[in-house]
């Protein structure tokens, strides 16, 4: 799946499904409409186990790894 994650200058992290085709400079923060994202790499694809007892939402960042090639990014 060719999912994209984004930062927006706000501070918003989000992942968004990419088409093919699809215009990525046309993708906007759904928290405050900017244009300003910084593509990051999409390290984990699902949700992964927190630690802490939930799963973290699709859009946040694998907490333990940040080069995608940990146990919990697979
Ligand atoms: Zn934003």
């Amino acid at each position: 799946m060719p999912i994209r994650e984004f930062q927006c200058r706000c501070g918003h992290r989000f992942e968004t499904l990419v088409l093919p085709g699809e215009d990525e400079s046309a993708l906007t923060c759904p928290k405050c409409g900017g244009m300003s994202l910084e593509r990051r790499m999409s390290v984990c694809s699902a949700r992964v186990a927190d630690g802490g007892g939930g799963t973290r939402s699709l859009g946040s960042a694998c907490s333990t790894c940040s080069g995608g090639s940990c146990s919990t990014c697979k």
